[in-house]
């Protein structure tokens, strides 16, 4: 039997409908930004791998700093004990990211660095005593799979069977471009009819929306109207954390900073599965007491996995290398130009590009769903042409490994113009 055979007789995979979607493609090796299958056909992995490989696969730098620990110290739990690698990657961190960022908090996935924000949020007023229980969320946002961030996104298909059984969220419109003074009114809106704790967006960029991007002014305006009335803010940096906007984080191009920061993702270069939530001095007193209640009763197994944290630290190293600015810059670039070159194209609805990501809207005739006929076409062409991209709907996303090169690049372009022609 094929991978793929024993593959579908044993394994159930993420966002599939097993009855009517094909078979899984079985990698079996990785280099730089390109995947071999099992019959050693050669993919470009254009959407680093669901945005975690920014550095590209079976990276040597982070592998042998994995190698070193795993021979060291694999892991201890971090109730009650600490270690050498978790401290450097908070020092690391505090050391880049917006300077209100005071204390860090580990756990594994991006949807789990959600809920602690989220849980934090409501706990924060309730250590208070005060009564804030709703949280506020962009429409079509994007948190993750587990209970509370699934309540805060606003992907109904992703949540529709468990409607009814959220914590209180309310949604506001995303500012983009003209719906700016919409997006305020709501805002202060529900501040005003709800007992607000929290409001999560995701930085700039919504990406699992199909890479819908708007202003940093709006986003600070947003902050500012929370500041005012003491509602916590959360920037969900999952997807656009290190690197991918252009710069760091999404939120060194917004004037305000957040409460809380939630990373995961490219966190540890694509490697092991590691998320962080950070937060400000005044979140963290809040839950500093006498009284044992007041305490973060959160914790997962595998917290603050050494491990992890090597990888982690190896990662942010090579994100930090002029190298890899160089890259970054180049792919910005190069994108634009693509940019430049398709948007006027009469299939094109629009295009839109910041740092490394860049996200075409194509125009099609019949109202597209997130994965409707049109989606599967394209998916279902790049494939066959090596490339991997999912299309959102009508919406083509390209998040490349930094490392790509040119020429990999101009294949990915090539690729896609021709899907254009295509559909
Ligand atoms: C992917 C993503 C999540 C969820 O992360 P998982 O590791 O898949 O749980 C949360 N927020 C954003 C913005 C994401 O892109």
């Amino acid at each position: 039997m094929t991978l793929t055979e024993k593959d579908s007789q044993y394994l159930w995979h993420p966002y599939t409908q097993h009855k009517t979607s094909q078979t899984p493609i079985a990698i079996s090796r990785g280099e730089g930004a390109l995947l071999w299958d099992e019959n050693n056909k050669e993919y470009i992995d254009a959407i680093a791998s669901w945005w975690v490989n920014p550095f590209g696969h079976s990276n040597k730098f982070i592998a042998d700093a994995i190698y070193k620990q795993l021979t060291t110290l694999e892991h201890v739990l971090f109730g009650g004990f600490t270690h050498e690698p978790a401290i450097k990657v908070a020092e690391k961190l505090i050391e880049i990211l917006p300077k209100n960022q005071q204390k860090i908090f580990f756990s594994d996935n991006g949807s789990t660095a959600v809920e602690v924000a989220i849980k934090v949020a409501l706990q924060y007023f309730f250590n208070k005593n005060e009564k804030r229980t709703t949280i506020i969320a962009f429409e079509n946002a994007f948190h993750g799979d587990t209970f509370a961030a699934m309540a805060a996104s606003g992907i109904s298909f992703y949540t529709q069977a468990f409607q009814g059984m959220f914590i209180d969220v309310v949604r506001i419109p995303v500012p983009v471009k003209g719906q700016e003074e919409a997006s305020f009114e709501a805002l202060k809106n529900v501040i005003k009819t709800h007992n607000c704790a929290g409001f999560i967006f995701e930085p700039l960029v919504q990406g699992a929306a199909g890479m819908v991007m708007y202003e940093p002014e709006a986003l600070a305006k947003l902050i500012q109207i929370c500041k005012e009335n003491k509602v916590l803010t959360i920037a969900d940096e999952v997807m656009t954390g290190f690197g991918k906007t252009g710069k760091t984080f999404a939120m060194d191009y917004v004037s305000e900073d957040p409460d809380m920061i939630c990373l995961s993702k490219a966190l540890t270069g694509g490697t092991i599965p590691m998320a962080i939530t950070t937060f400000t001095q005044d979140v963290f007193e809040a839950f500093y007491d006498d009284d044992i209640n007041k305490a973060l009763f959160h914790g997962h197994t595998f917290t603050a996995n050494p491990t992890g944290c090597a990888a982690a630290l190896a990662s942010i190293d090579l994100l930090q290398t002029e190298e890899m600015q160089t890259n970054i810059e180049r792919i910005n670039k190069s994108h634009l130009a693509f940019q430049q070159k398709i948007e006027n194209h009469a299939k094109v609805i629009t295009a839109r590009t910041l740092g490394v990501i860049f996200a075409v809207e194509i125009k099609s005739d019949a109202e597209e769903s997130y994965y409707g006929s049109m989606r599967t076409k394209l998916y279902n062409f790049f494939i066959d042409k090596g490339v991997i991209l999912r299309p959102v709907g009508n919406i083509v996303y390209i998040l490349p490994p930094y490392i790509m090169t040119d020429e990999q690049l101009q294949k990915v372009y090539k690729t896609i113009e021709d899907a254009i022609e295509m559909v």
